[in-house]
């Protein structure tokens, strides 16, 4: 008998199995459709033995130092800050938008200062931020909106950015100083092994048996266990009772090109040209030398595996009712992404899984105290 089957081998599932058979001596299943564990996180040598991501640049930063620390147990770093290169008029200019970038596209020597006045001659006022079009006009006005946001939005998600929350555009701030790293948290690095390794090492406790090809739906009425935690996406558990939670998807590309260098940066982001939004080069993000380089384009997709809840009013309230019927289920506990239907990165699927380890392990005290 299995104290918990855990469905799902990405950050939300595996830190609550690593937890749970280190921390409670639980007997833990872990089991993952996929053929491999580190769900969207995964990471392998492809044929010519570059390192690359499978399912798209996985950047790891956060400011949440016991999140930084748990991960620590399990990997070395490498120090890594991410830089990002925008193609529009003709140019690759930083993003998020910085002095340089307003310099450099409009061929200016714009002090920091002179950038924010600027920014408010031309940003559009707003009584109430509340779309992701809202965001970005009232800062830094329609016309670089236009090159920047709109229309790798309306790539990215098949929808005006007016139709989005405003979370959505905010995640890319906008600087007056020269600053061109894509994140300013205090923890930023990459596993200097790769996500993969560290994966490995969180699940290789006795306690833990990991099934790989199998849907949970498989086995779960021939293995015995006691409760489930869960996290896939939460409108496949209740068979889409009340209708499909919209997650938007992406087709990869991966490619190797037979010289070192593909692009001048890691990430290269094309709001304006091309179906793809944009191209990343691995060799940066791992710091692997190799006389060849690999790379992904990214073209989003309406159908295909579930990668992005899309933040907007209506899931919203679709997601609160699915919430309502997870919440009546109680053995069954929802965990990560696309089973709490959020736009998290993965230190925030780490720090939710913790506090979800911390309300087990309470409630589990409890029981110990009351069965005395
Ligand atoms: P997942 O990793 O999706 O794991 C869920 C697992 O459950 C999957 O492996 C799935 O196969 C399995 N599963 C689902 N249903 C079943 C079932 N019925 N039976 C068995 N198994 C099932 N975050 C960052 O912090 N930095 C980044 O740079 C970054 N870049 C990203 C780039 C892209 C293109 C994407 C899509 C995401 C990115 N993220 C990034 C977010 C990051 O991927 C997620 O926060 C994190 O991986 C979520 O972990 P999870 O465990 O919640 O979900
Ligand atoms: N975005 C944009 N132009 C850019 C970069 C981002 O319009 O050059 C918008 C777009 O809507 C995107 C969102 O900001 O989906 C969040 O960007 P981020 O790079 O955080 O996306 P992720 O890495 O999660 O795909």
């Amino acid at each position: 008998m299995f104290d918990y089957l855990i469905v799902g081998a990405g950050f939300a599932g595996s830190v609550l199995a690593e937890r749970l058979a280190s921390q409670l001596e639980k007997k833990v299943l872990i089991v993952d459709r996929r053929n491999h564990i580190a769900g969207n996180a995964y990471d392998h040598y492809d044929d010519n033995g570059i390192l690359v991501h499978r399912y798209g640049p996985h950047i790891f930063h956060t400011n949440a130092r016991d999140v930084f620390e748990y991960l620590s147990q399990f990997t070395e770093w490498r120090r890594y800050e991410h830089r990002v290169l925008a193609s529009v008029d003709g140019q690759l200019v930083p993003i998020p938008i910085n002095l340089d970038t307003i310099n450099k596209l409009y061929g200016l020597k714009l002090t920091s200062f002179q950038v924010e006045e600027f920014f408010a001659s031309v940003a559009e006022p707003r009584d109430q931020i509340l779309t992701s079009e809202d965001v970005v006009v009232s800062k830094v006005g329609r016309e670089l909106y236009e090159k920047f946001f709109r229309n790798y939005t309306r790539k990215q998600w098949d929808m005006d950015p007016s139709e989005l929350d405003r979370s959505v555009t905010a995640r890319v701030p906008t600087r007056i100083n020269r600053d061109d790293r894509y994140f300013t948290d205090t923890y930023q690095a990459m596993p200097l092994h790769g996500f993969t390794r560290m994966f490995e090492r969180m699940l290789t406790n006795p306690n833990i048996r990991i099934m790989l090809n199998t849907d949970y739906r498989e086995i779960m009425n021939v293995i015995p266990f006691k409760e489930m935690i869960y996290t896939g996406p939460v409108d496949e558990f209740f068979d889409y009772r009340y209708g499909k939670l919209p997650y938007r998807s992406l087709q990869f590309k991966h490619e190797t090109h037979d010289k070192p260098v593909f692009q001048d940066a890691p990430v290269v982001n094309y709001p304006n040209e091309h179906l793809y939004t944009r191209i990343t080069e691995f060799k940066y993000l791992t710091g692997q030398e190799h006389n060849k380089t690999s790379i992904v384009y990214e073209y989003p997709r309406a159908e295909g595996d579930p990668y992005y809840p899309v933040p907007r009013p209506e899931n919203a309230e679709l997601y609160k009712k699915y919430k309502a019927l997870a919440d009546a289920t109680p053995d069954v506990h929802f965990v990560g992404r696309l089973a709490t239907y959020k736009y998290y990165n993965m230190d925030q699927v780490v720090a939710q899984a913790l506090t979800i380890f911390k309300q087990l392990s309470s409630k589990e005290s409890l029981e110990v105290v009351i069965n005395r």
